[in-house]
């Protein structure tokens, strides 16, 4: 009841919404979490409806504009995808790219090609629905074809946990870098924590953090561009097979530095 009322005032404020000026970074994870089959006709028509108003970015230049406090005079879209779904590789990058932008992917490096008993804990701290995750070879793909792999932990912890210790942090944070640039082979300065929100980071976590990373993205406060002091850059969740008054309505927010 609850979803569904949410529904009917996203969709009446949709109708009434529009795209507005502004560098809109969009936080996703997969193209339908019930089922396989969405080959992206909805992601499609959303990156469409973006274009009746504003532009389709790369990330880095999102960042770049967002880092040196631009503003704009139209809706200017980039994107990232957390968790490292198969959907990334097999349907999203591809649209992306006939749209001729990418995208971030933040991957939570223990996860992949992991044993189906990881798997299970996994799904227990983080919705996945039995989803596929990329292998290597596939992220490793993304990232030649012009996409960004970025780090999401190792293992999806609530990095807000004052519980957790120093040296697990560090492992979370710093190594996943590590392991990204050992595998990829790339540069891995875009950080993206688990969950988004205030509580899901602590100070001792993001020190770590801006230590490690040119970029740390929340999933929260997207009116601001930034939170935690100008540190972190926030992102809107919308996922791909959203309709388009729901997407109209996200971003038609009105974005200050
Ligand atoms: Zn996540």
């Amino acid at each position: 009841m609850r979803n569904f009322l949410r529904n009917i005032t996203l969709s009446v404020l949709g109708f009434i919404s529009k795209p507005e000026p502004g560098i809109h970074i969009l936080n996703a994870h997969y193209m339908n979490l019930l089922n396989d089959f969405d080959k992206g006709e909805q992601f499609k028509k959303q990156l469409k409806q973006i274009l009746k108003y504003g532009e389709l970015i790369r990330i880095e230049k999102a960042v770049e504009l967002i880092n040196n406090k631009i503003k704009v005079d139209k809706p200017l879209v980039a994107f990232t995808f957390d968790d490292g779904f198969l959907d990334c590789y097999t349907v999203i990058a591809p649209i992306l790219e006939s749209f001729d932008t990418n995208a971030a992917f933040f991957i939570n490096p223990n996860l992949v090609e992991c044993l189906d008993s990881y798997y299970e804990e996994f799904s227990e701290r983080a919705t996945v629905n039995s989803k596929k995750i990329m292998n290597w070879e596939q992220i490793k793909y993304l990232y030649n074809r012009g996409h960004i792999i970025g780090s999401h932990t190792m293992d999806h912890l609530n990095l807000g946990d004052e519980a957790l210790s120093d040296s697990i942090l560090f492992d979370q944070i710093a190594n996943s870098k590590r392991v990204i640039e050992t595998k990829v082979g790339n540069n891995c300065n875009m950080f993206a924590f688990p969950y988004g929100t205030f509580s899901h980071l602590s100070d001792k976590a993001l020190d770590i953090a801006l230590k490690n990373y040119e970029y740390i993205f929340s999933g929260t406060d997207y009116k601001n561009y930034f939170s935690f002091g100008n540190k972190v850059i926030n992102r809107r969740h919308l996922e791909p097979f959203w309709s388009i008054p729901h997407m109209n309505y996200f971003l038609s927010a009105n974005k200050r530095y």
